[in-house]
């Protein structure tokens, strides 16, 4: 039979090259998957880094040959924050939802310590809503508005110097997040010499800081060429501007300066147009793949180890989703029960803590009781003895009350008798 297993490998492992004696239609597969492809649109999401006033936002009108909306940034943010806008573009038959995130208030504040951190959340927020909609058990992946961002463009200050430390905490922070594409921002400002100079230097920086740059990929022939020797000329020193001037007979996007003028789309003024070449139309799609299949990869394979699970188990053996799930189910329920029996001992130790409080309380009370009892007795008791003293003298005193007045009628009855034998003895 055709379709043994032996017989339904790919080429090379061992499966049979047959010639076909005619048309079967296969070939027409490519263009299947490009008008697939074109119908369901694309979407592209670069995020601007870099310190307010760099020219983030005229450079992307530039690129997109249009006026995105949005104020001039003002420079008293307290903290980064990012801005995100998404638009939906169309170019011949070919719709593209393109987001654009930028840096509010990057490089604003005197202390530029956590300046990264806004822009990694931002990142990872991206890859876990994302990776929660992998997760659904109804997944809608075909038509899920994927926010992954595909390319980074860090804007770096003219200053023919070299990286200020801010830039390259934040580029190492993010290189295996995203895809950096470095960009020297208003090159316009910086001479020709020190231009190159520049280049070296922040070259030589990032290598020695061990950052990882984008690279536009050199294994499809078709591109390699010209990847190649666009690699080459990174960081790309770019110029924006939307204002459309006269030049010869054409209009072209420039900038007029007293002096003369600065064409943005002329090679030998600015990499504008080597930006443009290598972002949008060679490399948009690998940029796409590469933040798929290698940063998302990793923020996932990370999460996934968090949340417990290989890929195999210490034998080597495939690891089954149901046994991550039970172990770490069984994990879960043993940390439970730990935790549980904590509390329960904890709570044991309290009441015995109360219990042994309450009963010196009451021990206390009880000899405070006994104390105030004996102190009320001996009170009772002298207070007795001086009630027994005071009717003593009471009694005393009425004895010698009563005994002073017999005295005294005795007294006066005496008195009485004399004076009648006196009255006698005168009358006689
Ligand atoms: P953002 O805050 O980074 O988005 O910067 P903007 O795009 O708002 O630009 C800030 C100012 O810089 C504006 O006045 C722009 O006209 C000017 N600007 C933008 N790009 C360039 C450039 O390439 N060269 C020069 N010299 N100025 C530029």
């Amino acid at each position: 039979m055709l379709f043994s297993p032996e017989r339904t490998r790919w080429p090379g492992e061992g499966c049979r090259t047959v010639p076909l004696s005619g048309h079967v239609g296969f070939d027409s597969l490519p263009d299947q998957l490009v008008n697939k492809s074109v119908n369901h649109g694309f979407c592209f999401n670069i995020l601007c880094v870099g310190e307010t006033g760099l020219g983030k936002s005229t450079l992307m009108d530039t690129l997109f040959n249009t006026k995105f909306e949005g104020d001039p940034a003002s420079h008293s943010q307290p903290g980064v924050q990012l801005k995100s806008n998404t638009y939906d573009l169309q170019e011949s038959n070919v719709n593209l939802k393109l987001t654009i995130v930028s840096t509010v208030g990057f490089g604003d504040q005197i202390n530029k310590e956590d300046s990264y951190k806004p822009i990694v959340e931002f990142i990872d927020a991206q890859f876990e809503a994302y990776l929660q909609e992998e997760l659904k058990i109804k997944r809608v992946l075909h038509n899920y508005h994927d926010t992954r961002i595909h390319a980074c463009l860090y804007f770096i200050a003219p200053t023919g110097h070299s990286l200020k430390s801010l830039d390259l905490v934040t580029m190492k922070k993010l290189d295996s997040k995203v895809n950096i594409i470095p960009i020297i921002a208003k090159s316009d400002a910086i001479s020709k010499s020190e231009l190159t100079k520049f280049k070296i230097k922040i070259t030589s920086e990032l290598v020695s800081n061990g950052v990882q740059i984008y690279q536009f990929p050199t294994d499809d022939e078709s591109v390699a060429e010209i990847n190649g020797t666009m690699n080459a000329h990174l960081p790309f020193a770019v110029i924006g501007s939307t204002e459309e001037l006269k030049i010869g007979n054409k209009m072209m996007k420039a900038r007029q300066y007293p002096w003369g003028t600065v064409q943005v789309e002329n090679e030998t003024h600015c990499d504008f147009v080597k930006l443009r070449e290598m972002l949008i139309r060679v490399n948009m799609e690998d940029l796409r793949e590469q933040t798929h299949t290698r940063h998302y990869e990793l923020y996932r394979r990370c999460k996934l180890e968090e949340m417990g699970f290989k890929d195999t188990d210490p034998d080597s053996k495939p690891f089954s989703l149901q046994e991550t799930y039970e172990a770490k189910r069984n994990e879960f329920l043993g940390e439970l029960q730990k935790k549980e029996e904590a509390m329960r001992q904890m709570f044991v130790q309290r009441v015995k803590e109360k219990e042994a409080e309450l009963k010196e309380a009451e021990k206390e009370l009880h000899e405070k009781f006994d104390r105030l009892k004996k102190l009320h007795q001996d009170e009772k008791k002298k207070l007795e003895d001086k009630k027994k003293s005071l009717d003593d003298e009471v009694n005393a005193f009425k004895q010698r009350k009563t005994a002073a007045e017999l005295l005294q009628s005795q007294a006066q009855q005496a008195g009485g008798s004399q004076t009648l034998k006196r009255d006698k003895e005168r009358k006689n």
